[in-house]
Order: C-alpha cells, then structure tokens, then sequence
C-alpha cells in the first residue's frame, strides 16, 4: 500500500486549509494562468457580469481548487463546490443552480466523471442561464422552464481527454496547469514553513522542494511530515539535514519518486526490458488502475523525461535506466 503521504490526491485528514492562498497575489507559480485570470476576474468586476466559465485541468495537487476559491473572492461573490461523482440525478444539479446567487462561483471538481444526464443539464445552464426540467412520467410529462442567475462554472479536470466536446466547447476559459518549478515550491514550501511556525533554513526548504514531483500538495505534506522530525528529533527547524533524513525514511528519493513509482519503472526495465509495453499490462503487473497510473503516477515521470510514451506502449528513457542505476540494453540501431 503506497503511503498516501506521497499521492497527490486529496485525503482525509488533510489540513490544507491554513496553507491555501488566499488571494491571486499570494499564490505562486502558474504565472501565465494567474496574468490571464487576473484580466479576466477584474473585467468580469468592472462590467458587473459573472466571469466567463473556466476550466482548469492538470494533474491532482497543482492548485486547481485553490484558484477557484480565489476567483470567487476576488470577484466578490460566493463560492460553491460540488464534484462530478457526487451528482448523481439531474435534479441533484438543479437543486444546486436554482440556489446560486448572481454571480457566483460554482466549482465542479472531476468534472469528467458527470453523468451523462446531469451533463445534459448542465449545457443550457451554462449557456443562456437555463433550466430544462422536465416534471412527471409518461404522457402527463412535462417540461419547465426556469431562469438562472447568471453565474460562473468552474470545472476542473485531470483527465482533459474523458471530457465530452460539447461541455468542454463551453468553457470560454480553458487552463492548464503546469507541474511548478522548484524554485516556485522553493517558495512555496518556505511560506508553508513559517505559517506553521517551523520555519525552514534555506537549503532545508531546497531540499522539500526538489523532492516535492512538482506539485504542491506533495510539497505541504512532505512539509508536515518533516516538521514531525524537526520537532522530536530536532529543534523544530527545517534544516536540510532533517529534510533528507526525514524524506529517506519516508522512502522519497532524490528525484522525489516514492516505491510506486520505483515499482513501475523497475517494472518496465526488468520485466520488459525498458519497453514498449501496454499501459493494460503494467496496471495489471502492478495491480494499479490503468486510471490511477494515468492520472497520478505517469504525469511526473513523463515530465522528467523517465519515461516516454509510444504508440506502440510505454519505454523507459536514457534517464529512467540512469536513475534506477541499471544498464540500458544495447538496441539495434544504436
Ligand atoms: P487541485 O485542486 O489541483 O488538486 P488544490 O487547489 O487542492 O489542488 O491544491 C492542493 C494544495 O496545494 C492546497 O492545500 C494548497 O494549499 C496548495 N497549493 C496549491 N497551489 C499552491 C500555490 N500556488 N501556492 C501555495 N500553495 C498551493
């Protein structure tokens, strides 16, 4: 069982909350995204309009929800959250856009798993403030028409490509996130430091960083679990001696990959050796969802030039072979 400490996904128990800008101006990274939304968030205020709808996809722990509270905040009005899994019927839906006030901010997280039904639901909502809904069975039947406030959809997605093209042809702001850099969760890891009152030397907060997949709410947890060690073992400052002997023992190497992703890699050289092999194979060898290798574990290893995707399956890069210290086979042509 992976330790959930090193997923990006969310979990119980979670204490994100006193962590999360609260405004576009303390949030770091993403500096396209925020200049964009930026102009758009103060032209929504200056014309008295709902924001355009906007859909942020990329990878889980990148900040997508925490952009959206902060657009809610900025613009002034309330936000609302649901998530695609949880809505279940279409009236579940309606129930939820007939209480939106002007203007606000409706968050649908997973918005690729919406129930075809609900979807339905959702297309003249999003365009002309509609509701359709249809009253009682059979030939007693009916539909009504209701008036929505004007307001503003927030999907966020992993999955770009689960989207169907109607729902995703309605967002006016489509935007991806980026994995940050390590210098950005430099930063970020730094403030998180102070705002728990453990504050971190420089190449203590480094360390958190470079180990951290690019993704925020890996840094924060990586975080905790160093502040952990800090306190007990030290004298509650992040150092970089505390970091690295906490993030070992938490099975984080140097590239910030954790057993999942060791047990994937070793499997494609091992067992394949390096490649091409089907993505139904490897979730199968590692009993994973082909899914969850997709959403969580591949994105960072793809992006750090580990692996790379072919047509014909999965290899593993000059990198990949280097990083697990075994010795790439020769290939013809090479
Ligand atoms: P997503 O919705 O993409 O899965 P979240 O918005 O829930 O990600 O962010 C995950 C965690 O990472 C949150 O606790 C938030 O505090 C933190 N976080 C995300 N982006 C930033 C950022 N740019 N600066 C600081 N913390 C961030």
């Amino acid at each position: 069982e992976p330790d959930p400490t090193l997923r990006p996904e969310p979990q119980p128990g979670d204490m994100d909350r006193a962590l999360r800008p609260q405004a576009l101006e303390e949030f770091i990274g993403q500096a396209e995204a925020r200049a964009n939304l930026r102009v758009f968030i103060e032209s929504a205020r200056r014309r008295g309009e709902a924001m355009d709808h906007t859909l942020f996809y990329g990878p889980p722990g990148l900040g997508k929800t925490t952009l959206a509270q902060i657009m809610a905040r900025e613009l002034g009005v309330s936000f609302r959250m649901t998530s695609g899994p949880v809505l279940a019927k279409a009236g579940d839906l309606a129930a939820i856009l007939t209480n939106l006030e002007a203007r606000d901010v409706l968050f649908i997280d997973e918005i690729h798993r919406l129930n075809p039904a609900v979807e339905e639901v959702l297309y003249p909502a999003m365009e002309d403030y509609e509701l359709d809904l249809v009253i009682g069975e059979g030939p007693a039947a009916r539909t009504v028409r209701i008036e929505l406030q004007p307001f503003t959809l927030v999907g966020a997605t992993t999955r770009l490509g689960l989207l169907t093209t109607p729902l995703r042809d309605r967002f006016g702001i489509p935007t991806r996130l980026q994995f940050y850099t390590v210098q950005e969760l430099n930063e970020i890891v730094t403030r998180s430091a102070r705002l728990l009152g453990a504050p971190a030397t420089p190449d203590g907060a480094m360390e958190i960083a470079r180990r951290a997949r690019g993704t925020p709410r890996i840094a924060g947890r990586l975080l905790r679990r160093v502040v952990d060690f800090a306190v007990v073992e030290g004298d509650g400052k992040v150092t970089r001696e505390i970091a690295d002997n906490a993030l070992r023992r938490l099975g984080v190497d140097s590239l910030g990959l954790d057993g999942a992703d060791r047990r994937y890699l070793t499997l494609i050289a091992e067992n394949y050796g390096g490649g091409p092999v089907g993505i139904e194979t490897i979730a199968a060898a590692l009993s994973e969802s082909r899914d969850a290798l997709e959403e969580v574990i591949e994105p960072y290893l793809l992006q750090q030039g580990l692996v790379q995707r072919t047509p014909r399956g999965r290899m593993l890069a000059r990198k990949g072979w280097q990083h697990l210290g075994l010795e790439a086979p020769k290939r013809e042509g090479q």
